[in-house]
């Protein structure tokens, strides 16, 4: 199938609610204009240098997601035009895209990366970390940024179960904050998982344009 069918097809699937981000890392600018024409307009990617070439090659109004780990050191370059931060882990990075934000005279949308895998690679904060920074006074200060909510990742496992009550930790978490509510988790191989579980965010990349030939 195309990648045009693709999205048709995951489309008919989703709730009208649910924002489908197409992860589009590794994957060339044509396959992407293929996406857009279908009426694609949020896109991912993970590392920084890759998004600013695309977004310098492709048209001016796609909505650049940022999914990946992010070094305070790089948000510069992506500051001027990212529509959303996915996986902000500390404070020292919001302070540091804050004050990026300001010297672009923009705000710029995040949000918290919470870690819910049984695995130690994924990055993230913990509950009670999140909540230490939600409730900080500091954050107040903060004027050029605009915390959306929360994004996370399931353990890559076969155990629906699992992924299921990973997610809904999440999604019981964030009801405490019901002003965050753009609630980002859900990849391909676990997104029907997610949406039942109150995603409103799904991320993904290989159902949209096949499988990526080297993983990075
Ligand atoms: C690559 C990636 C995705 C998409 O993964 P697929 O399995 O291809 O759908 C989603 N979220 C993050 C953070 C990613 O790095």
């Amino acid at each position: 199938m195309s990648v045009a069918d693709n999205l048709l097809q995951i489309r008919s699937t989703l709730p009208a609610a649910v924002t489908l981000v197409a992860v589009s890392k590794t994957k060339p600018k044509e396959l992407i204009t293929e996406a857009y024409e279908a009426g694609q307009k949020d896109f991912g990617e993970n590392y920084v240098q890759e998004l600013c070439d695309k977004h310098e090659q492709l048209p001016k109004d796609i909505r650049w997601h940022f999914i990946g780990h992010l070094q305070s050191n790089k948000v510069k370059s992506i500051a001027p035009f990212v529509h959303l931060i996915h996986g902000v882990d500390s404070f020292k990075l919001l302070k540091e895209i804050n004050k990026e934000a300001k010297k672009n005279d923009r705000i710029i949308n995040c949000l918290l990366q919470l870690f819910i895998a049984n695995e130690e690679t994924k990055f993230g904060l913990s509950f009670e970390e999140a909540d230490a920074i939600l409730k900080s006074d500091e954050l107040k200060t903060l004027e050029n940024i605009s915390i959306k909510g929360f994004m996370a990742m399931a353990t890559n496992t076969d155990n629906e179960e699992q992924i299921r009550s990973e997610f809904r930790s999440v999604k019981i978490f964030a009801k405490k904050y019901p002003h965050l509510s753009v609630l980002s988790y859900g990849m391909s191989s676990d997104f029907k998982i997610a949406v039942e579980e109150g995603s409103t965010m799904v991320r993904l990349g290989s159902s949209i344009f096949g499988e990526r030939n080297y993983t990075k």
